[in-house]
């Protein structure tokens, strides 16, 4: 049996977080009333004239620098002509010939390493309408709120070889969006959405082999097995000497399947010419210099500076860098004198999971970075212990209540101080003769007995070490 390497390259598209649209001066805002944020312009009226947004070029400038693209200071808009209902022009507004950016990289977390992927293109273009399938009223409508949208579309080259990459390249797309604000990310809304286009060949072969493009896929975890079973639908089909065909495919959830949806159309199909009704976009040098120094620092470069400044290990630091205001948080953390290292732990581990309980974004939490460090402290000087930090974090997360305070309303400061711990203790013993002669008998898996006893009578606050010191010295 042949072995085969997989051939992965992606078409990302990414919505940008615009007040307005590409070419009019329409809202942007998802989940209005259909058709009202919606002018003359972007419906394609006859007549009109579209002028680009400014604030959308610096975007896509800005996201073509952070991924080391060669930025054209010249570029032209093209119609990409096709009918749908969703696009009253009968063309996309689109760049073909001379994109905004070409010749960039990235390099992607794999394996403790990283691995270079070649990023081909970013151009820029509008969005279409939305098609709305009505069963119940047995009829089709159209919403044009989107038609307009600015989006950037980056192209990969064909340099993935995993589903595992693919997610790896697409997170790291993501967090540097993320990172610049110039997109929310969010796949569920499809203002981050993704085409893999997948294909296999013999090892060793050069050429790649036939390809397909798969649609439909709004997670990172539909990604991975979108182009999972395409991998294995191919490799059946070219074992049993069968040829793949060329086409988009859409992939279907529910039944974890890919299933034709149209033969692939090449780029001579759709017309492409020069804008007429767009002069070519000239960007000045002075206005590339402004926009490249407003970059904020990128997940890559905080990633690596985690680990070094905060000796933290590269999956702390790949969790902690993702978002940039959780990345945000935790240096604020640290700021008010959290331990770098335990800050990390707090917040990948409860902090984390209350987030993700709670669906909310680090913005939305009540608890502060002052909390968290605070927290930090109390345990290190073991005025609660990790239990208690673990009962009380829930609370502390949501009202947002400075920790010390909150402890010691609640009497819940952790005794440290033997000599009340040693009255516990000895009445514990004094309590129990017969287990205290069973374990000076031997049995000292009574050990914990006692230790339950006193935890017990101090209402679970009695520092651990303190009592096990405690137990094991009177016991001997
Ligand atoms: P389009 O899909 O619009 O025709 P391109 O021809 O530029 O656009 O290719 C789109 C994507 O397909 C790119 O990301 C490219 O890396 C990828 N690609 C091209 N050939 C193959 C192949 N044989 N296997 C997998 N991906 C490929
Ligand atoms: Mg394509
Ligand atoms: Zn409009």
């Amino acid at each position: 049996m042949a072995e085969y390497e997989v051939v992965i390259g992606l078409e990302v598209h990414a919505q940008l977080r615009t007040r307005s649209k590409l070419f009019c001066a329409c809202s942007t805002e998802f989940g209005s009333e259909p058709n009202t944020n919606v002018c003359e312009i972007c419906s394609g009226m006859p007549g009109v004239l579209p002028v680009v947004n400014r604030k959308a070029v610096e975007y896509a400038v800005m996201m073509g620098m952070a991924v080391d693209c060669i930025i054209n200071n010249d570029s032209v808009f093209a119609r990409k002509n096709y009918f749908y209902p969703d696009l009253p022009y009968g063309y996309q507004i689109s760049q073909f010939e001379r994109p905004l950016c070409e010749h960039g990289h990235l390099d992607i977390p794999v394996n403790g390493g990283t691995k270079r992927i070649g990023i081909t293109r970013i151009h820029m273009e509008n969005d279409a309408g939305k098609n709305i399938h009505s069963a119940a009223d047995n009829a089709s409508y159209v919403d044009l709120n989107r038609a307009g949208t600015p989006l950037i579309e980056i192209v990969s080259e064909p340099d993935m070889r995993s589903a595992e990459e693919a997610v790896a390249y697409l997170k790291e797309l993501r967090s540097i969006l993320l990172y610049l604000g110039i997109c929310d990310g969010n796949m569920e809304e499809g203002s981050f959405r993704c085409d893999a286009n997948v294909s296999l060949r013999p090892a060793g072969q050069k050429e790649f082999g036939t390809r397909t493009e798969l649609k439909n896929v709004n997670s990172f975890r539909n990604v991975q097995r979108a182009i999972e079973v395409e991998i294995a639908r191919q490799q059946d089909l070219l074992e049993d000497g069968e040829k793949v065909v060329q086409e988009t495919r859409l992939y279907d959830a529910a039944r974890n399947v890919t299933a034709s949806m149209r033969g692939k159309e090449e780029a001579h199909d759709y017309r492409y010419f020069p804008d007429p009704d767009l002069i070519p976009l000239h960007l000045e040098d002075g206005w590339l210099q402004e926009w490249r120094k407003a970059l904020p620092e990128l997940p890559a470069l905080r990633r690596t500076r985690f680990m070094e400044q905060y000796g933290l290990s590269v999956q702390d630091a790949e969790l902690l860098t993702a978002e940039r205001e959780l990345a945000d948080f935790y240096e604020a953390a640290v700021r008010h004198g959290g331990v770098p290292k335990k800050v990390a732990n707090l917040m990948m581990g409860e902090f984390m999971r209350e987030l993700n309980e709670r669906r909310i974004s680090v913005n939305e939490a009540a608890m502060t970075p002052e909390a968290v460090a605070e927290l930090v402290r109390l345990q290190e000087e073991g005025v609660v212990s990790s239990k208690i930090v673990h009962d009380i974090f829930s609370d502390l997360f949501t009202s947002g209540s400075m920790p010390e305070a909150y402890v010691k309303a609640k009497g819940l400061v952790q005794i440290s101080d033997s000599g009340a711990i040693e009255t516990a203790v000895d009445e514990v013993l004094a309590e129990n003769p017969a287990e205290v002669e069973a374990y000076r008998g031997g049995k000292t898996k009574l050990m914990s007995f006692f230790m339950g006893q006193v935890m017990r009578k101090t209402r679970g606050k009695a520092n651990p070490a303190v009592v096990t010191g405690l137990l094991t010295e009177k016991l001997g």
